[in-house]
């Protein structure tokens, strides 16, 4: 452990890293340093390797650890939260799908009643009509049976006389 004498709050704040650094904006691989100025005693940070070698060099990386850790835990508890909603809005789809679907059936049951009875009365119709030509049919056979009769009983007068 390097332990840094200049490590306090006048380091440039104007970059700012959001969780655990890996390394520096220029590039150059970060140490961690243990502060050991009286208003941050031993508390420790990430530092930028030039900057340790630059004293007062303030353009490279700055991080207190613990703030560090802290970005961390708040970058997983929004993660957390957004995939809590994610599941949410997952659950409401499938819900309003499911529905959906439900409803999508019952209306293929309906129609298929509905086309089962047009069927239904189509059959009843066609049988009624093939009973009325079929009566037809019957009563032409009687009426050519009668004929044939009659034609039969003329011609058999006629023979007689
Ligand atoms: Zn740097």
């Amino acid at each position: 452990m390097i332990t840094g004498s200049s490590a306090s709050s006048h380091y440039s704040q104007h970059r700012q890293f959001t969780g655990v650094p890996t390394k520096c904006w220029c590039g150059r691989k970060i140490t961690t340093y243990c502060s050991q100025t009286d208003e941050n005693p031993f508390r420790r940070f990430y530092r930028c390797e030039i900057a340790i070698q630059v004293p007062g060099n303030d353009e490279h990386l700055f991080k207190w650890i613990d703030e560090a850790l802290l970005d961390e835990t708040r970058m997983v508890d929004a993660k957390l939260m957004k995939l809590v909603d994610e599941v949410k809005v997952l659950r409401n789809e499938m819900l309003s799908s499911f529905e959906l679907q439900k409803k999508r059936v019952l209306d293929m049951e309906e129609e298929m009643k509905e086309k089962i009875k047009e069927e239904m009365m189509m059959a009843n119709a066609t049988i009624e009509e093939m009973g009325r030509v079929m009566a037809r049919k019957s009563m032409e056979r009687a009426g050519i049976t009668l004929l044939v009769v009659g034609v039969v009983g003329w011609v058999c007068g006629k023979l007689m006389s």
